[in-house]
Parts: C-alpha cells; sequence; structure tokens
C-alpha cells in the first residue's frame, strides 16, 4: 500500500525524474516515484544506454578490423548478434539496478502503475489517491510516425531498433538526425545493408553545415548508402518486410525504421481535467522554473520545450524542485545544452552554428583546425576530425562550437564549460593543455579564432 501524501511525488522515473526524486529527497521532501514500465524511463530502458552499448559493439569491431594499422594481425571478426544483445540487456540491468539502489538509499517510494492528475494536489494510480504538495510530471515522449506512414509489423521506431534480436540483412532508417545517424552507423558496421534517408539536404541537418560535411563522408565509408533531399512515401509493411519509396526509386528492406519525431507521453496525465495548459508545439508549456500552469505541478524533460536529451530532463529536474523548495533558480540557456551523436564519426556541439551566428547578427570569428594538426590525431588514428569554434569578433566571445571526429561528445564539455564560466576563445587559447591529447584540437581552435593558430 502506498502512502496516502507525499511532499513530492514525481510522475515518471527516466533521468527527468529520478534525479528529480533524488534532489527532492536530499531537500527533506518524502517523496515518491510512479511508474508504469521500468525504473531509469526509457533512457536507460530503450533508448540512450542500449544504443550507445549497440554503438560500442560496433566500434569495438572498427578497431579490430583496423588493426592490421596498427601492426596487429587478426582473423576476420565474427559478430555473434545473441552475444551483443546479451551484453546490450547486462548494461541497461546494471545501470537500473543502480538507479534502483539510489532510489532506495534516498528512501524514495516507487509506486507501480500508470498516474494521472486526480483533485487539486491529487495523483490517482492503481485505483488509489494519493496527494503530494508537489507534482512533477516526467513522463518523457514516445515515437511519432511520419506523416502517410504508421508504425507496426516491420515498421518501427527507435527504440525497436536496438531491440532487435537478429542481426538485419537489410534496414532503411528514415532521418538522419542523431537518433537516424547512430542506428545507421552501428547497423552498417555490424553487417547490415543500410539505406539511410534524409528528406532535409544533409545528414545531422541541424549541424554545423561543415560537421554534417565530415559526418556524411565518415558515414559513406562504412558502406551504408545515403539519400539526402529525398522523401520516403508509400510505406507498406508485409510479413518479412517492408516496401516503400524514396525520391522516385522503389525499396524493401528487412525493417524500415522511422527515426524522425517524438511526441510528448501525455495521454494518460489528464492534463486537460487537471487545467495543465500546452503551447504551441503541443508541449507541457512551462516557464523557467519548469511550473505549469497549475500551482504545485511541474513538467519536466521531453515533456517541454527545448532538445529532448536526458540531460536536459535531469537538469530541469534539478530546477523544478529547487523552485518547490524555494530556491533561487535560474532557467536553462538550451542553446548551450551540449548536443551529442555517438555514431562514427562521433559528433558533438553546442550553442550557435556558424549560420545561425551570421544570421542573428553577430560579427563572426570562426576557428577551425583538423584533427591532424595535433599530435594525438595521427597518434590514435583520427586525422580528419575536425573542431569549429564559432566566436564573436569584439570580446572573444564563444558563441558555439561543433566538433566530429573520435571523442568528439567527450570533448564538447570543454568548450561548454568555458562559456558557462564566463570564457571566451582567448581564453582557451592560453589555458595548458595535456599533451598529446585531442583536447589539443580545441586549443588550436582557440588560437586560431585568437589568430595566432601554431599547428597548422
Ligand atoms: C533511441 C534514442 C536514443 C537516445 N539517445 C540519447 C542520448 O544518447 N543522449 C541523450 O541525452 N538523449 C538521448 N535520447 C533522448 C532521451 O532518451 C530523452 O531525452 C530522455 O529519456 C528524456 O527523459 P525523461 O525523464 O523526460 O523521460 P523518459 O526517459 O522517457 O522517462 C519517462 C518515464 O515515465 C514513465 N511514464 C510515462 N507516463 C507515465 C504515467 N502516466 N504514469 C507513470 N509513469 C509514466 C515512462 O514509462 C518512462 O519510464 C535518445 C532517445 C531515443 C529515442
Amino acid at each position: 500500500m502506498p502512502e496516502s501524501s507525499y511532499d513530492m511525488i514525481v510522475i515518471g522515473s527516466g533521468p527527468g525524474g529520478y534525479v528529480a526524486a533524488i534532489r527532492a529527497a536530499q531537500l527533506g521532501f518524502k517523496t515518491a516515484v510512479v511508474e508504469k514500465d521500468r525504473v531509469g524511463g526509457r533512457c536507460l530502458n530503450y533508448a540512450c544506454i542500449p544504443a550507445k552499448a549497440v554503438l560500442r559493439v560496433a566500434d569495438v569491431l572498427l578497431e579490430i578490423e583496423e588493426a592490421d594499422d596498427y601492426g596487429i594481425k587478426v582473423s576476420a571478426p565474427e559478430v555473434d548478434f545473441a552475444g551483443v544483445s546479451k551484453r546490450r540487456e547486462k548494461v541497461i540491468k546494471t545501470l537500473t539496478g543502480g538507479v534502483s539502489g539510489l532510489l532506495k538509499k534516498n528512501r524514495i517510494d516507487v509506486l507501480e502503475g500508470e498516474a494521472s492528475l486526480a483533485g487539486r494536489g491529487e495523483i490517482a494510480v492503481n485505483g488509489d489517491t494519493i496527494s503530494a504538495n508537489t507534482i512533477l510530471l516526467a513522463a518523457g515522449s514516445v515515437k511519432r510516425p511520419i506523416p502517410g506512414a504508421e508504425f507496426g509489423g516491420h515498421v518501427i521506431g527507435t527504440e525497436e531498433a536496438w531491440a532487435l534480436d537478429d542481426l538485419p540483412k537489410t534496414m532503411a532508417v528514415v532521418g538522419a538526425g542523431a537518433s537516424g545517424a547512430e542506428i545507421a552507423s552501428a547497423y552498417a558496421r555490424l553487417g547490415t545493408e543500410v539505406l539511410l534517408l534524409e528528406a532535409l539536404d544533409r545528414v545531422l541537418p541541424t549541424e554545423d553545415a561543415d560537421i554534417s560535411k565530415v559526418a556524411e563522408r565518415g558515414l559513406a565509408k562504412q558502406g551504408m548508402t545515403i539519400h539526402t533531399d529525398t522523401k520516403v512515401q508509400e510505406i507498406e509493411s508485409g510479413s518479412d518486410s517492408v516496401k516503400f519509396t524514396y525520391g522516385d526509386a522503389e525499396g524493401e528492406v528487412e525493417w524500415l525504421v522511422i527515426a524522425a519525431g517524438r511526441g510528448p507521453d501525455i495521454e494518460a496525465l489528464k492534463l486537460e481535467e487537471a487545467g495543465v495548459e500546452l503551447d504551441d508545439e503541443g508541449l507541457v508549456a512551462v516557464d523557467g522554473a519548469m511550473r505549469t500552469s497549475v500551482d504545485g505541478v511541474y513538467a519536466i524533460g521531453d515533456l517541454t520545450h527545448g532538445p529532448a536529451l536526458a540531460h536536459k530532463a535531469s537538469d530541469e529536474g534539478v530546477i523544478a524542485v529547487e523552485d518547490a523548495a524555494g530556491q533561487q533558480t535560474h532557467a536553462i540557456e538550451y542553446v548551450d545544452i551540449p548536443r551529442a551523436t555517438f555514431c562514427t564519426p562521433n559528433v558533438a556541439s553546442f550553442g550557435l552554428t556558424e549560420e545561425q551566428a551570421r544570421e542573428q547578427g553577430y560579427e563572426v570569428t570562426v576557428g577551425k583546425v583538423q584533427y591532424g594538426a595535433v599530435g594525438a590525431g595521427t597518434v590514435y588514428g583520427d586525422r580528419t576530425g575536425i573542431v569549429k569554434i564559432v566566436g564573436e569578433t569584439k570580446y572573444g566571445e564563444l558563441l558555439g562550437g561543433h566538433i566530429v571526429g573520435a571523442k568528439a561528445t567527450e570533448m564538447v564539455q570543454e568548450l561548454v564549460n568555458a562559456r558557462a564560466l564566463e570564457g571566451g576563445y582567448p581564453e582557451i587559447a592560453r589555458l595548458v593543455h595535456g599533451h598529446p591529447t585531442m583536447s589539443e584540437a580545441v586549443l588550436e581552435a582557440a588560437r586560431a579564432a585568437d589568430g595566432w593558430l601554431i599547428h597548422g
């Protein structure tokens, strides 16, 4: 039996919900989390973590295949996909077990069931009504098809793509954004014949154009076929395959993955009856402290505006809880949140692209270097990666940072931190970086922006 009242009830145990619940417990709130599926949310169970677990396998395979370049003779490696799935499940279990352990350690009750808002300050779950001073909605998002298509049969979403039991022979991925690029990059390297289809004019279309170019070359090298400016239509799923058209061509693949959009999981929450308003995009409307239109009800993560990213959800959870506790909070600058795509080549960025910075009227300075400019690029076998800094000329402000190549998703954090701590590219250019590290490419890009590139 759950208790009948709490200080804080969090609906959803993803990276938004469980982090918020722990912060609430730290601040002395008697807290419960309600989860209708599996603790850890979609991120840990079906999305970020399984994706990265499978991508890691593709990375290991690539390293083995390239071992000859390093003077190691290896006979042709073979992918045991059952073993890949087993490791993926083990990674998920370890991490979700860790979250359950943290919730327990912080004395947070976990209530299993689907929650909806009931009266003011109340939720309903499994026929019980439970009251709370604060209710935090962290229900995340669900897949959405492209217009004219529906999921079913062999037409699947990204979460299902990462959970396949057998390695497909053929696959089409619709959408070359972060999720689509990751799926295409993993399966192509594992041995699937992949067709990557994008309606816009380049892969990773929200990234800086220079970065997309390098990413596309890297993806194509993995053997997949890429079509940009191409719409997928007339999707028809049979019992073992899917037929469709793309541009003027016809295709048939074992699995067609739609990686082109998600929407908030709000159906069960009964928001309208509770008076919780939505914004123009159909997301839960919130202010900078994540307060909804109803007093005492907050919403975070994929339910709300801003990039749909796990770390964004977690940060918003902390803001919401601290606001509920009466602490001073600051609204997030969404553009400055790091964005990471874990395909090969790795891609990461924050802030404005060069094009956006120019459109916004900044006087723009660009510092761009290839990884080959620094020793580590050659030592570790990636000379083609790029670090591109988009800066503002007069004050040396960092407007954006864009990296494609090995370890990009780790390296971008330096630029994010520098900006958050009010440093610009002239300051990064004078920070001592370890040698030989890939991060020296960030240093050189900052020097290039500041007008005194040394290696290059
Ligand atoms: C394939 C894929 C890969 C991704 N990879 C990354 C990545 O590498 N990095 C990254 O930052 N982001 C990634 N994302 C995005 C990331 O998964 C989401 O931004 C993140 O999960 C959002 O967290 P959340 O807490 O808002 O919701 P979720 O993780 O979706 O968790 C919400 C939870 O709420 C539960 N719930 C919903 N409604 C109710 C209800 N009424 N009652 C009870 N429980 C309910 C759900 O069952 C779910 O467990 C990826 C997404 C996908 C689809």
